[in-house]
């Protein structure tokens, strides 16, 4: 039998040519950063009296390497790289930028989809040495500094038989994840990863080191679970701990674009009855060589219908004979992972230096409607597909939907699923044409939305705009919040909530 690792690759895209080639296009969400700005010798100096870490500037040994991120389509350069091993680092890396009127940029896991990691020109605060995890098993609790990737958290949480809620790619950072929600296998059992903060310590854009949590600076914990990093640099994160599964269910059945609507009511169904320790999920995508699929279906769209259970897997499979009824599956994957191999499966496929484009809309309405717009992928035909893009959905609801939405900043307590246009390719020839795919299934799926959607999977410059994404009474108490901490606006380069001093007046 095929195992999942074959799928996972399959799920990426790479397969589809388009006929006609474009130029490039360059950087599409670039940083306003100014790419002609160095830092004089004499100002390294002095800063390096007060650093620990490592500082790269432009021809330095790991500069190159140090300014990649996960897409590969972001290509900037900074002109200070300093790579904190604490948070007097950071505070004297921010102090450095401020008084050069330089543009900062932080790096938490670098996996921003339009790489808000990196400046053009300013300073970038890279936390990406900052990946210490003290797991307290008696108290159930982990502290996790700021640049930690999941895999780390995931590793030494294992290790007292525990777990928090991280996303389904291991290497994804918990800072930017964390900080815009963070939801995964275990979101709809132990809440959103932003649910699990005890507390989290901040440096804000004055310099200063501040605590925040139910009963310290409650409107800066408030904002920052669900609002990004625009309040400040997060150095550590303070999270509730959960038993670990003894292990993972996970099931895919894949079917033909014939079956494609009974396949996705099916899962509609089983997600509308589902426990909490049960997570549904749908992709649509060409099938490639190489992959899980049958060879008379190579080039031509694939629906796979997924779920996984986080419980006794016996009482997992009963899920599955609802899905059967959809057809006869392609190929039907049923195993039991660890949770740590669980979320390691799309590692591979999921790989940094691709390029790469992502949008996100949360979805509550099931409908026909919806789901066949999934199926067209921003096409009339769903049979020709479009190979150019794939789409995604994955569940939400259970213990998410069980915070009240104004508890955070978070937007999408009442969504069923999060939908997500994705492309991923290699040649820089194609990114025009690639991003228009992706853009226009994104446009095709908006009607259907909450209106709201995910801040990580938003594309800042189109629809939904930042304070759509969120609605108004939240968007509004993030802009007082943001006035409070970061009324300059120097933690700008994310989903930005704009400070009332720098929003036009009409
Ligand atoms: P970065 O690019 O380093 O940072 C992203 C943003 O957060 C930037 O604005 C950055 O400045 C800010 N930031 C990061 N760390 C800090 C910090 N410590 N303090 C202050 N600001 C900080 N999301 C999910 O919810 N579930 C998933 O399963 C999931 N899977 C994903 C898989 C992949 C392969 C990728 C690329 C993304 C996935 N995402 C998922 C989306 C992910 O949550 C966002 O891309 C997130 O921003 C990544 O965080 P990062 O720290 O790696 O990124």
């Amino acid at each position: 039998m095929e195992t999942k690792t074959a799928l996972a690759g399959d799920r990426g895209e790479g397969g589809g040519r388009f006929r006609d080639r474009s130029e490039p296009a360059a950087d599409p969400w670039s940083s306003v950063g100014d790419p002609a700005r160095t830092l004089s010798d004499t100002t390294i100096d002095e800063l390096r009296r007060a650093f620990d870490g490592a500082l790269l500037r432009p021809g330095d040994d790991g500069y190159e390497d140090a300014r990649r991120v996960w897409n590969g389509m972001v290509d900037r350069r900074p002109a200070l790289i300093a790579r904190c091993v604490g948070a007097a680092d950071v505070v004297a890396a921010l102090r450095t930028a401020r008084d050069e009127g330089l543009e900062v940029s932080v790096r938490g896991g670098g996996h921003s989809i339009v790489g808000h990691a990196v400046t053009q020109g300013g300073v970038m605060i890279d936390l990406s040495l900052m990946r210490g995890v003290h797991v307290d098993p008696i108290r159930r609790r982990a502290w996790v500094q700021g640049g930690t990737l999941l895999r780390d958290v995931d590793r030494e949480c294992a290790l007292a038989g525990l777990v928090t809620t991280g996303g389904g790619v291991s290497h994804t950072g918990v800072g930017g994840l964390t900080l815009g929600g963070g939801y995964g296998y275990l979101a709809r059992l132990y809440g959103l990863a932003c649910d699990n903060l005890a507390a989290v310590e901040v440096v804000t854009a004055s310099g200063e080191l501040l605590r925040a949590s139910p009963n310290e600076n409650p409107d800066l914990f408030w904002a920052v679970r669900g609002g990004g990093g625009n309040f400040g640099v997060v150095t550590g994160f303070d999270f509730r701990l959960h038993p670990l599964p003894a292990g993972v269910l996970s099931v895919d059945l894949a079917f033909g674009v014939d079956d494609g609507l009974r396949a996705l009511r099916g899962l509609v169904e089983v997600a509308a009855e589902a426990p909490e320790e049960l997570v549904g999920s749908a992709t649509i995508f060409t099938a490639r060589p190489g992959g899980a699929m049958p060879e008379e279906q190579i080039g031509r769209p694939v629906v796979l219908v997924s779920y996984t259970y986080a419980g006794d897997p016996d009482a997992g499979r009963i899920h599955a004979r609802r899905l059967r009824a959809a057809g006869t599956p392609l190929v039907e994957f049923d195993d039991v992972y660890s949770y740590r191999d669980l979320q390691r499966l799309g590692d591979e496929s999921q790989r940094p230096g691709m390029r790469r484009y992502w949008k996100s809309h949360y979805v509550s309405a099931m409908t026909d409607g919806f789901l066949e717009a999934f199926l067209l992928r921003g096409t009339a035909d769903p049979g020709a597909g479009n190979p150019g893009c794939s789409g995604s959905l994955f569940q939400l609801g259970g213990a998410i939907g069980r915070v009240g939405p104004d508890e955070t900043a978070f937007s999408g307590r009442d969504a069923a699923f999060d939908f997500l246009s994705s492309a991923d390719w290699e040649d820089a020839a194609e990114d025009a044409e690639r991003l228009a795919a992706g853009r226009r299934y994104a446009r095709a799926i908006e009607p259907y939305s909450t209106g709201r959607a995910y801040a990580n999977g938003l594309e800042a410059e189109t629809s939904p705009s930042v304070a759509s994404a969120y609605g108004e009474a939240t968007y509004r108490r993030l802009v007082a919040v943001k006035d409070r901490y970061d009324p300059d606006n120097v933690f700008h380069l994310n989903q930005n909530i704009a400070p009332s001093r720098t929003q036009a007046t009409p």
